[in-house]
């Protein structure tokens, strides 16, 4: 069965102006199950007017209502979690118990911008002298243009909906192509609760030609990313030469450091089980992994252990623990890393191959011995692959963890309180998981640091990248 997924303007679903459209595949199987409508400079045209209307409506509704609708939306989407979910799987891959988490995570995060967005408030701070005050009002930036990625491909984007429309603003966004049903899957749930039509656009289409087209629109006021830091670098420079505000959620590296006073076999069970989820397709993903070299002999048996007996499947069969790569490009990219830290001289203690030949499954995928130099150890693997890195000395450690460019996700397990407070205070990141994995939750802000982002998204400032104030002067 194949689905036509088309652009979402004013309220309407249509085909693109010129008809031009671009293939959907199941990465379980490799085949073509839809097409996917791409816009046009007329459509981005229409689309940019649109959300100017849209603004004006939305951003006039009170916050407490624009609150209660955001929240509807929560409760629609949570009506079908089973179908929402089978739509992300079939697009993306991940397990079916995995995708509905990320319905009910997008859920969460629709609610969470809708209670917030009934705490905007301004302040007011005393004058100098008697009499005279100063208000700072919180107003709604404008129309925002927002780029979403295919890893989460619903719940990535909620976190922009949730701030964009609890704010105030109109959003327009480009989710990747790869995945275009889960987003309309939500785009639906927020009209349906009644976000005003034009406050809300969904558009497929040429990537750079959607983005340079938004980017540069004088009608567009903010522009919020979540991808990788090359592309993140792209728009963020086209927004800079606009002056237009940035939100990026961009690529890790993450460091895992593993301290011997733990036992080993319950951090490889909990670590493996985080490096695995959802292929390491995930930014947080724990991604480079710095064992103390006196339990790491024991630590990577059990960590090879654990991925070799790993379901690898199709995310629909309820019996799969890990689904395939989302696409045909994130699999080349994985076998490219692989072969290269090969070429390097570093061993493969498990997987390191494809799993059969119809889809894009790769073995979950355990190395040691990798030299410093390769490419795994330089560039975000965003898959299925744990170098494990043996270390004696924790100063030299710290300093290969802590990296000039990346700095999202780190993870700290010892139960050792001080070395935990040590390492947790030297390590330069973002986000610190000490002792379980990480994950995000809309009531707590999360960004990167360096070159992993530029901002936080959730927690209670969910609306603030999506807001500007004005100092009124009451004398
Ligand atoms: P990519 O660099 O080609 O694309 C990254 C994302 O940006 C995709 O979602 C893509 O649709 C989008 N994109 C590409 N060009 C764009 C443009 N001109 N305008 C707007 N959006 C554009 O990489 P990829 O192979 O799709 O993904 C792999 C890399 O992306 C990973 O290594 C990882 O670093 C990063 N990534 C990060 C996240 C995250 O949650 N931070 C999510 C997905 C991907």
């Amino acid at each position: 069965m194949t689905h036509e997924f088309h652009l979402l303007i004013g309220g309407a679903e249509r085909a693109g102006s010129t008809g031009e459209t671009g293939e959907v595949v199941d990465p379980a199987t490799g085949k073509v199950i839809g097409k996917v409508a791409y816009a046009s400079a007329e459509d981005l045209r229409d689309a940019v007017a649109t959300a100017v209307q849209g603004f004006r409506q939305w951003s006039a509704i009170s916050p407490w209502e624009r609150g209660a609708i955001l929240k509807r939306a929560a409760e629609i989407l949570r009506t079908d979690v089973e179908g929402a979910a089978l739509t992300i799987t079939r697009e993306q891959g991940k397990p079916l118990a995995q995708a509905r988490t990320e319905v009910q995570r997008s859920a969460d995060f629709l609610e969470w911008g809708g209670e917030e967005a009934r705490r905007i408030s301004d302040r007011v701070v005393a004058g100098r002298t008697r009499g005279p005050r100063i208000e700072i009002q919180s107003h709604p930036i404008g129309v925002v243009a927002a780029f979403t990625p295919w890893n989460f491909p619903m719940a990535l984007a909620a976190k922009k909906f949730a701030g964009a429309l609890g704010a105030g603003c109109s959003i327009i966004c480009k989710p990747s192509q790869e995945t275009p049903g889960s987003m309309l899957v939500m785009a639906r749930a927020l009209l349906e609760a009644g976000v005003a039509p034009a406050a809300l656009a969904v558009l497929f289409g040429r990537a750079d030609q959607v983005s340079d087209h938004l980017i540069s629109a004088p009608d567009v006021a903010k522009v919020t990313f979540t991808g990788s830091i090359p592309i993140g670098k792209r728009l963020a420079a086209a927004a800079g030469a606009a002056i237009k505000p940035v939100t990026m959620e961009l690529g890790g590296h993450a460091p895992v450091i593993v301290c011997s006073d733990v036992d080993p076999e319950w951090a490889a069970d909990m670590l493996a089980e985080a490096k695995f989820a959802n292929a390491g397709q995930i930014c947080l993903s724990p991604s480079r992994f710095f064992v103390e070299a006196g339990i790491a002999a024991r630590f990577s048996a059990r960590f090879i252990a654990r991925a070799t007996a790993l379901r690898v499947g199709p995310g629909t069969d309820l019996t799969s623990e890990m689904g395939p790569l989302a696409s045909a490009r994130r699999l080349a990219a994985v076998e490219g890393l692989v072969d290269d830290a090969r070429s390097r001289g570093a061993k493969v203690l498990a997987g390191g191959k494809r799993v059969g030949n119809r889809g894009f499954f790769y073995a979950p995928t355990v190395l040691a011995d990798v030299p410093d130099d390769a490419e795994i150890l330089r560039e975000e693997p965003f898959g299925p692959l744990a170098p494990i890195l043996p270390f004696e000395n924790e100063a030299q450690m710290l300093e290969r963890a802590n990296r000039p460019d990346f700095g999202l996700a780190s993870y700290v397990v010892t139960h050792d309180g001080r070395r935990q407070r040590r390492l947790i205070d030297a390590l330069e990141y973002g986000v610190v998981g000490v002792n379980g994995p990480l994950t995000h939750y809309p009531e707590a802000a999360l960004g990167g640091w360096k070159e992993s982002g530029v901002d936080t998204e959730g927690g209670v400032e969910i609306l603030r990248p999506y807001q500007r104030t004005k100092h009124v002067s009451l004398a």
